[in-house]
């Protein structure tokens, strides 16, 4: 029994705004969002974590990236900026537990660190 709420995004057991799919992720807008542009790009298979990352893993997370310039192209923000996030664990702040890479963009983001 699978109680990932991303796996039941993925299985359209939970709406999403879903903004991009293939066969190897899926990209939907956060149902939170913290900047005009908030997009989640998540593997179609569950990993929960980058610390659950093997190397045969690589590929898909390089497509991951390339996926998340293309849409924010989409979005009309390849120029003006956005932030690409990855949290892992409790002080990563991760919450959700099937791998996700935030694309932020539309506003002038603060300085991350700390
Ligand atoms: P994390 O803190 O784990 O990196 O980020 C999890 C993100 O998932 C949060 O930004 C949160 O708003 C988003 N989220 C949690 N539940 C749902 C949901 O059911 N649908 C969507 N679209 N986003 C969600
Ligand atoms: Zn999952």
């Amino acid at each position: 029994m699978n109680d990932c709420i991303f796996c039941k995004i993925l299985a359209g057991d939970i709406p999403s705004d879903q903004v991009y799919r293939d066969e190897q992720v899926t990209a939907f807008r956060d149902i939170h969002p913290v900047a005009p542009t908030h997009v989640l790009i998540i593997p179609n298979k569950h990993i929960a974590a980058v610390n659950d990352l093997t190397a045969a893993d690589e590929s898909l997370v390089g497509h991951m990236f390339t996926v998340a310039k293309e849409i924010a192209a989409e979005e009309g923000i390849s120029q003006s900026g956005y932030r690409l996030i990855i949290n892992n664990g409790p002080d990563g702040g991760q919450v959700v537990f099937h791998l996700h890479l935030h694309l932020l963009g539309g506003q002038r983001m603060r300085h991350p660190m700390g």
